[in-house]
């Protein structure tokens, strides 16, 4: 039996993961940081709950503690994130983005992942098969973002494909630390989702399916790479 933690999997592509995962057999902690949010999609999905906000040092111990004493982890992944439009707002100019505003969104999809993945390493590391799948995002390609061709391109603001770049650039460096866990990033795609105000074109079926298939690599399957549905996504 397979153990997945998802953290942020109370909605979005989280949840869509997790519903998928549980239908290849997974054993799933739905990772949400409130917890009737994700009491309600765990009990909807049949997966367990843990109270999980990324950036909370205690909230993570605690989680730790909890998955530790139910037993296992054989598979983290790294989803919780968030982006501008996500409060409604529009997507920031550079010039209107600051020190803070980068911070903010630093602590959650950068730092948050950091966070979680120290803490559950230990665990991982007992596991015959671990895996962590780090959902980054396509806005995180400095290939893409800088080609005028590549539909990232437009995009303007400053902390959430800088978050992104550093969410690959700590994958590469993790799976080099950690030959024996498959370690790898993953853009999903642009999803309808709250994340970006419902702009995304497609279905979060669509956009978990890359995290559901990396989640799911053997031993023997890649690390350090950076993929998408439609194969490796250039750095
Ligand atoms: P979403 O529907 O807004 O879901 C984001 C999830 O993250 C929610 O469950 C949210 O919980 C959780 N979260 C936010 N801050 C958290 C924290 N501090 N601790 C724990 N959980 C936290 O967005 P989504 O589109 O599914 O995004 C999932 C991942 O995919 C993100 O990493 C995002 O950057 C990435 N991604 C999305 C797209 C896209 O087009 N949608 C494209 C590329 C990459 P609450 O309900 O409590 O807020």
């Amino acid at each position: 039996m397979t153990t997945t933690l998802i953290t942020g999997s109370n909605k979005g592509l989280g949840k869509e993961t997790a519903r998928q995962l549980i239908a290849a057999g997974h054993t799933v902690y739905i990772g949400a940081r409130d917890e009737a949010r994700g009491r309600t999609a765990a009990e909807e999905l049949g997966a367990r709950f843990v109270q999980l906000d990324v950036t909370d040092d205690a909230s993570v111990a605690a989680a730790y503690a909890q998955i530790e004493a139910d037993g296992r982890l054989d598979v983290l992944v790294n989803n919780a994130g968030i982006e501008p439009r996500l409060a409604g707002n529009a997507i920031p100019a550079p010039a209107d983005e600051t020190a803070d505003s980068v911070r903010a969104t630093f602590e959650t999809n950068v730092f948050g992942l950091v966070r979680v993945t120290h803490a559950f390493l230990p665990l991982l590391q007992k596991s015959a098969a671990p895996v962590i799948v780090n959902v980054s995002s396509g806005l995180g390609s400095l290939t893409d973002l800088s080609n005028p061709e590549s539909y990232t391109h437009f995009y303007p603001a400053l902390a959430y494909p800088a978050s992104k770049t550093t969410v690959n650039a700590i994958t590469v460096q993790y799976a080099k630390a950690f030959p024996g866990i498959r370690i790898n990033a993953v853009d999903p795609g642009y999803t309808d989702t709250d994340l970006n105000g419902h702009a995304g074109i497609q279905t979060v079926e669509e956009g978990a399916a890359i995290i559901v298939a990396m989640a799911q690599i053997g031993p023997d399957g890649p690390t350090g790479t950076f993929v998408s549905s439609r194969g490796p996504v250039a750095w």
